[in-house]
C-alpha cells in the first residue's frame, strides 16, 4: 500500500475488485487462495507490437541498425492476417500473463489487408488483438495508431499501405467503431512525427481528448527523426508534438531517447507521461534515453517490452537503473520501489487503467505474484524482497498472475493456454516466411 514490504497480508476481492487488505493474518483460512511470495500490483506493458514477437532470434543475427530491422518487420507485418494476428497476439499476450503482466498497451497499426485493402469488418485486426488479450486472461488497451506518410512529405511505402486510412478523419471514423469492455480501453496513437503530418495530428488530439482517452506516440527513438523533422519543419519532434497539442497528462511519448533540455522541459511541464523500452532501446542499438532528467521534470516514466526482445518487466525495469550507472559511473538513480512503480502504477496509469496499479481497497483486483524461494530470489531477508526481485528475478520467478480476481497464472502455469510454448511456436511458424 505504502510501498514497504508486509508480511502475511490477505487481498478480499469481490466483483474483480479489492475491498480489503488485512495484514497480520497468519496462515491462510481454508477458501484462501494462498499467493506465496511478494505481491505486487500487476505488472503493466505499456508498449507492446505483438507481432515483433516472431523476429526474436532472427533480428539479432549480424550487424544492421534500426532501419535494417525495420525491414525484417516489415516482412512479418506483410504475412498477418486477423487470424494469424489472433493466435500469435494470444500466444504473445500469454507469455506476458506468465511474466506476470496484467495489462498490455497494444500500439496497433496494421489495419487493412495488403496493399491497403479494408477487411469485410474494417477493424478486423484491432478486434482479433482484443480477442487474443481475454484469451490469455489480460487486459488490453488497444492504442489504435494513426500511420499516413512514410516520412515528412513522403508518400507511403508498398509494405506500408496497410497501415494508413488515407486520412486522420478516416482513421478517427474506423476507431470510432472499437468498443471499450470490462477487458478492454480504447486509447489513440499517432504513429510518429514521422508517419502522421503535422496538419493531421490535431484531428488524433482531439479524438482521444473527447474520449479522454489515452494518446501515445513514438518520439525521437532515433537521431534520423530529428534530422528530418528539423529540415522540414525547423524544430524538434518534441516542439511540434507540443506546437499541435499532442503533450499533456493524458499523452505517453515512447522511447523520448534523444532530446534537447528544452525537449525535456517541454514534456516534464506539461506532465507528459515517458514510456521507455530498454530492453528494446538495447537491441535496437537506439541509445539511453534521460529518463533521470525527465522524471525530475515532471513525466511520469513506465515501461514497455515494444519489439518483444525479451519480455519481462523486472528486466526492463533494472535497465533503467542499471543504464544509468553504465552512462554516469555512480549508482542510486531509481529506488528499487520507485522501479516497481514504473513497471506497475505508472504503466497503468499511461494504459488508461487508472485504478488498477495499487493494493488498496477499491482497486482493481489485479496482482502479481513473485516467487522468494527460487535459485534468483532465495536468501534476502524478507524486508529485501523489493530489491531482490527487481534487481535480480525474472519473469521465469512469476508464480500467479490475477487479472480482475481470477488467476490467470496458477503456480506459474498459464490457466487457459496450456501450451504457451507450443502456441508461441504454431503461430510465428505461420507469420514466418
Ligand atoms: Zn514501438
Amino acid at each position: 500500500m505504502d510501498g514497504t514490504v508486509r508480511p502475511e497480508v490477505a487481498l478480499d476481492v469481490a466483483d474483480g475488485r479489492i475491498t480489503a487488505v488485512r495484514t497480520g493474518v497468519g496462515a491462510p483460512a481454508p477458501g484462501d487462495v494462498p499467493l506465496r511470495g511478494l505481491t505486487v500490483p500487476g505488472l503493466a506493458n505499456a508498449h507492446s507490437h505483438a507481432f515483433h514477437r516472431a523476429l526474436r532470434g532472427v533480428v539479432q543475427q549480424g550487424t544492421g541498425t534500426f532501419w535494417t530491422w525495420r525491414e525484417s518487420m516489415y516482412e512479418v507485418a506483410e504475412r498477418l492476417d486477423p487470424d494469424r494476428y489472433f493466435a500469435l497476439a494470444r500466444a504473445v499476450y500469454a507469455e506476458m500473463a506468465l511474466a506476470g503482466i496484467t495489462t498490455v498497451g497494444e500500439f496497433h497499426y496494421v489495419h487493412h489487408a495488403p496493399g491497403g485493402v479494408p477487411y469485410t469488418e474494417p477493424n478486423a485486426m484491432g478486434e482479433a488483438l482484443i480477442a487474443a488479450a481475454a484469451e490469455a486472461g489480460i487486459r488490453i488497451t488497444l492504442l489504435d495508431t494513426c500511420y499516413l506518410a512514410a516520412g515528412f512529405d513522403q508518400p507511403l511505402e508498398a509494405h506500408q499501405l496497410r497501415f494508413s486510412d488515407g486520412t486522420a478523419q478516416a482513421w478517427a471514423e474506423r476507431a470510432e467503431a472499437l468498443r471499450p469492455d470490462g477487458n478492454t480501453r480504447i486509447g489513440a496513437a499517432a504513429h510518429s512525427v514521422r508517419a502522421v503530418p503535422a496538419r493531421e495530428l490535431p484531428t488524433v488530439v482531439e479524438w482521444a481528448r473527447h474520449r479522454r482517452a489515452p494518446l501515445h506516440a513514438h518520439l525521437s527513438e532515433q537521431p534520423a527523426e530529428n534530422a528530418a523533422c528539423q529540415a522540414a519543419h525547423g524544430r524538434t519532434p518534441t516542439e511540434l508534438l507540443a506546437e499541435h497539442g499532442v503533450t499533456g497528462p493524458d499523452t505517453t511519448a515512447v522511447h523520448a531517447t534523444h532530446l534537447t533540455e528544452r525537449d525535456i522541459a517541454l514534456l516534464g511541464g506539461s506532465g507528459t507521461g515517458v514510456c521507455v523500452c530498454p530492453t528494446t532501446e538495447r537491441d535496437l542499438a537506439d541509445g539511453i534515453g534521460p529518463a533521470v532528467d525527465l522524471r525530475e521534470a515532471g513525466s511520469p516514466v513506465s515501461l514497455g517490452s515494444d519489439s518483444h526482445a525479451v519480455v519481462d518487466l523486472l528486466e526492463e525495469a533494472r535497465a533503467l537503473e542499471l543504464n544509468e550507472r553504465l552512462r554516469t559511473r555512480t549508482r542510486g538513480h531509481w529506488t528499487a520501489a520507485e522501479l516497481l512503480r514504473t513497471a506497475t502504477e505508472r504503466g497503468q496509469a499511461a494504459l488508461g487503467w487508472a485504478t488498477a496499479g495499487r493494493l488498496e481497497p477499491g482497486a482493481l483486483a489485479d496482482f502479481t505474484t513473485v516467487a522468494l524461494d527460487t535459485v534468483r530470489t532465495a536468501g534476502p531477508e524478507p524486508r529485501w524482497a523489493t530489491e531482490a526481485v527487481v534487481f535480480a528475478a525474472g519473469g521465469a520467478d512469476v508464480r500467479h498472475t490475477v487479472v480482475g480476481g481470477r488467476q490467470t497464472v496458477r503456480d506459474g502455469a498459464h490457466a487457459r493456454v496450456p501450451d504457451v510454448p507450443r502456441a508461441l511456436t504454431q503461430a510465428i511458424a505461420a507469420v514466418r516466411a
